[in-house]
């Protein structure tokens, strides 16, 4: 049988951490019952960062039950770092790793569907959002806008899917070949190219506690999706520049006939504008091309993406194994 791990990255999750195991303990133990998947599968707790209480409560859940694993990051990392540690952690015990919130918004009744889809020989399922009801309709139509717009430029991303899925080992393996700092993990799982799936789920409103995404981190994140999976920008700040220099060598030909046909006007008003116009448009350019320059200095750093502090809950591994722990 199977071994399935759950991983959860977790920050400030003190409110909702006891009812989110209780119910992910429950239905782990029924497949277990069932005997869908093996009796040491785990849920895996990722702590990144927390200021609460979240860590305490993961050492007693994993000192409570064999059920419960924690890796507990030695700072807060972003979520999308946080997982990338439980996936590469649970990667060296697991056939097949989930991936969810803590806030039980994505729903935990999808796993077992998650499960079938994987025992039906798909190394990645997606889950994706079957309706955004429960979402405030600036989030709806920002998200809608996002996934137009990266599809638009070109990156392979499935809509309406956000980190909710299941990935075989073999997929993490490809996962970890990765190198990048830079971390999209939505754009990045499509590129591994295994066979895979969709399973549709309602999206519910966060069981308790503020969401850890205000807009200030939603809009970093998506311009790092979109700076990460495409250089169409800079190809259209290219193009722009030189649309408007076609236009200035136009108004250089029609400026010099209009001197000579004695049409002159004190234009001060126009050429104000344009200085202003080029000005901004250059500043813009120059700025894309400056978060392109940005993101490979990062790269080129290799600095790793998360550090572990400690890990429970989990036996230790042989020694090949643990070398690539924090990378
Ligand atoms: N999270 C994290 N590190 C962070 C921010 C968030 O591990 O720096 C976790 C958080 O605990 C939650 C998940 O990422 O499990 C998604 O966050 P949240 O539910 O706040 O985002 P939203 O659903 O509002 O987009
Ligand atoms: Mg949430």
């Amino acid at each position: 049988m199977d071994i399935i791990y759950l991983v959860i990255p977790c920050y400030n999750e003190e409110e909702v951490l006891l009812e989110t195991s209780k119910r992910l303990k429950q239905i782990l133990k029924q497949l277990i019952k069932e005997k869908k998947i093996s009796f040491k599968s785990k849920i895996l707790f990722v702590n990144d960062g927390s200021e609460d209480e979240t860590w305490h409560i993961i050492e007693t859940l994993c000192w409570e039950s064999d059920l419960f694993a924690g890796v507990n990051l030695t700072r807060n990392c972003g979520h999308q770092n946080a997982l990338l540690a439980g996936l590469m952690t649970a990667k060296k015990y697991a056939d097949a790793v989930i991936s969810m919130d803590a806030d039980l918004q994505d729903d935990v009744e999808a796993i077992e569907a998650f499960v079938d889809r994987f025992l039906d020989g798909y190394d990645i399922v997606y889950g994706v959002r079957s309706s955004r009801c429960t979402d405030t309709l600036f989030k709806r139509m920002t998200a809608e806008g996002f996934y137009r717009l990266m599809k638009f430029l070109g990156a392979e991303i499935v809509s309406n899917h956000a980190d909710y899925r299941l990935m075989s080992k073999r997929a993490l393996e490809r996962l970890a070949q990765f190198d990048e700092v830079n971390l999209f993990l939505r754009g990045i799982v499509p590129q591994i190219g295994y066979p895979s799936t969709i399973v549709t789920y309602e999206r519910q409103e966060r069981f308790a506690g503020k969401s850890k995404y205000p807009l200030r981190k939603m809009i970093s994140f998506a311009f790092e999706g979109i700076t990460s999976f495409s250089i169409k920008p800079i190809r259209f700040i290219c193009m722009m520049g030189g649309m408007s220099f076609l236009v200035s060598i136009f108004m250089l030909i029609y400026c010099i006939v209009q001197h000579f046909m004695g049409n002159t006007v004190s234009g001060w008003a126009s050429l104000g504008t344009s200085i202003w116009a080029i000005g901004g448009l250059q500043l813009l350019a120059i700025g894309v091309i400056g978060e392109y320059i940005g993101k490979i200095y990062l790269e080129t750093k290799h600095r790793p993406k998360y550090m572990i502090e400690e890990i429970r809950g989990l036996e230790e591994k042989k020694k090949e194994e643990s070398n690539d722990e924090d990378n």
